[in-house]
């Protein structure tokens, strides 16, 4: 029997095991969601592709399996290249379906014509069309290609012609768990001689271990032999934050006094400051495990130390090499490490208690914290926290633990901002909808969304409220409002308004930069769609908001005052941190 070009698209994405695609209808690709929707899979509807494409990217990472991404041709694709980007930038697994004009329309103006196989072929990892009798093979290959080896982006272009074409259904061949590499043994033996024998071993996580699901050997690893362990902003939950041999309070000692470092699914880039001086020590031995073989030996990474494989693999190699050692924690290493971790956490428990209004970045999150952990405390792991915005994600990084894999996403390694509120609803989907992934990777008990919000990069996306909405996602999202991008230009609304008056006039003096409007009701997006909002300016009103923002089953925007238009001078903790090569220097 024959079937539309859509249904076996639909029937294609079925069978592979696809439960939810995220994306924007238009014409023709509507038909494909509406068959998708007839086959039982979920379709959320964005306002945006790029929210839509960042919510695929984030659904990878979270499932372990490509998320599925369809979008009209034309500028539903230019839309969607954010979140191919975000997937390459991150290696997040991640499929791209896209419509585009009629075949025979080619090169004549058509609808929405553009050649997105030329355009996006640079930065994918397959970008392909497909023809009414190759759909399976088209859909199953790219989504395969996405997924096997570093994730990355799978694209297929779909004409019109093939969308409501009719052909005959043909099964799509199974497509099983990615492949898993181990270690060569010799290598193995080598790097577990130089952790015996290290004065200051050290384990970096990061969050290509926790999209491999390798919490387990990894846990057993860092419990074994006492090897004290950093996570990347992403790595953490893979162990324990509340982990006795987690020195993320002590980074920079960390870093600076380590002399071999294993770094299992992290690369060495500017959020390891390039395994470089200063921030690392110049003799320090860096040996990545890595799924991918071009990353051996990048920057300051040893070549000949790294080796690939997959972490879960890899990792189960090293711990029976490593049977019956364990590090001796009465080292020096150990000791400094100790010492800077209770210094830097006597300073930000300080910035947690500073007791004025409008409130501190510190204040602000204490609140948010105790009042959460009272009515979820971490080690439940009911709560996701999804984080961006440049000061809100810098200083909450370290206030939220997570004592669990996969429940921390922030802007990650493009630093993009705008991801949000796609990843909030890529959580919900992946936490909240029953779905074989799921139960594959994280668990699938109910959790509480929760979106730490810059008013900056709230507002890159802030009509997903009503998706959220739309769909019943009861998540919580606070906008964390100084009324600019890092900290504005002013104190108070006089000031704003001085400002702005010399914006209209054209004088100098106006508006700077990173001013953003005075106190914006942004809680009202929320009230505008079926959800509820709070303005919130005390710490009494942020704890009751919080409270009851938590417990409501409708989306969530608590818009939170806080203190404004700091001059301080704009720098960003993580930059500036490697040393600039020395002009003799040789590559
Ligand atoms: P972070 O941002 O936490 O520093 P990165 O995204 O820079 O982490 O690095 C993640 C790394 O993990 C990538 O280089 C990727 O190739 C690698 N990776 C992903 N999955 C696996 C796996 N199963 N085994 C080994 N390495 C992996």
């Amino acid at each position: 029997m024959s079937s539309s070009g859509a249904q076996l698209i639909a029937q294609a994405l079925h069978e592979l095991g696809v439960r939810v695609i995220f994306g924007l209808v238009g014409i023709p690709v509507v038909q494909i969601a509406e068959e998708a929707i007839a086959l039982g899979i979920r379709f959320i509807a964005f306002r945006n592709e790029q929210a839509a494409s960042y919510a695929a990217t984030a659904y990878g990472y979270l499932t372990g399996r490509p998320g599925v991404c369809l979008v009209v041709g034309g500028p539903g694709v230019l839309h969607a290249m954010a979140g191919i980007g975000n997937a390459s930038a991150n290696a997040f697994p991640l499929l791209i379906l896209a419509g585009s004009s009629e075949t025979h329309l080619v090169t004549k103006g058509a609808f929405q014509e553009m050649d997105a196989i030329s355009l996006l072929s640079p930065h994918t990892k397959i970008a392909v069309r497909s023809s009414l009798d190759s759909i399976p093979q088209t859909i199953t290959n790219a989504y395969r290609t996405s997924w096997y080896g570093r994730g990355g982006t799978g694209f297929v272009d779909l004409p019109a012609d093939v969308i409501q074409g009719e052909g005959d259904h043909i099964s799509t061949r199974i497509v099983p768990a990615a492949p898993r590499a181990a270690a060569d043994p010799a290598k193995v033996k080598v790097i577990a001689g130089l952790l015996r024998s290290a004065k200051a071993p050290l384990v970096v996580v990061g969050k290509g271990a926790s999209y491999a699901q390798a919490e387990s050997s990894i846990r057993k690893l860092i419990n074994q032999t006492k090897i004290p362990f950093l996570p990347t902003p992403m790595g953490k939950g893979v162990l324990p934050d509340s982990h006795s041999s987690n020195t993320a309070s002590a980074r920079s000692t960390a870093l600076k006094g380590a002399d071999v470092v294993i770094v299992l699914g992290a690369r060495l880039n500017w959020i390891l400051h390039f395994g470089e001086e200063p921030k690392w020590n110049a003799n320090a031995k860096i040996i990545q495990v890595d799924i991918s073989a071009e990353e051996l030996g990048k920057n300051n990474g040893n070549a000949e130390l790294a080796v690939i494989g997959d972490i879960n693999v890899v990792t189960e190699q090293l711990l029976a090499a490593l049977q019956g050692w364990q590090y001796d924690t009465s080292s020096a290493y150990v000791q400094a490490l100790k010492a800077s971790t209770v210094k830097n956490e006597a300073t930000a428990a300080k910035s947690a208690k500073v007791d004025k209004i409008p409130m501190t970045y510190g204040r602000t999150f204490d609140v948010i914290k105790q009042t959460l952990h009272k009515l979820s405390p971490p080690e439940d792991g009911g709560i996701v926290y999804i984080s961006e915005g440049a000061n809100t994600m810098d200083i909450s990084r370290s206030v939220f633990p997570v004592e669990h894999p996969r429940l921390r996403l922030d802007a990650g390694t493009y630093a993009t901002m705008g991801v949000g509120l796609g990843y909030a609803i890529a959580a919900h989907c992946a936490y909240n909808l029953p779905s074989p992934e799921a139960s594959s990777g994280p668990k699938s008990s109910h959790k509480k969304i929760v979106c730490l919000e810059g008013d900056s990069a709230f507002g890159f996306s802030l009509p997903e409220v009503e998706t959220m909405a739309r769909y019943g996602m009861d998540i919580l999202i606070f906008v964390v409002n100084n009324g600019g991008v890092y900290h504005g230009d002013s104190s108070d609304s006089d000031a704003w308004l001085r400002l702005q008056q010399n914006s209209k006039q054209g004088v100098k003096g106006g508006l700077r930069s990173t001013s953003l409007g005075w106190e914006v009701g942004y809680e009202k997006v929320a009230e505008m769609c079926g959800g509820i909002g709070y303005l919130v300016r005390t710490p009494e009103e942020l704890a009751r908001a919080t409270e009851e923002g938590y417990k409501a089953t409708v989306p969530v925007v608590i818009n939170i005052i806080i203190e404004a238009g700091q001059a301080k001078k704009l720098e960003f903790a993580w930059q500036n941190s490697s040393k600039k090569p020395k002009k003799e220097a040789k590559l």
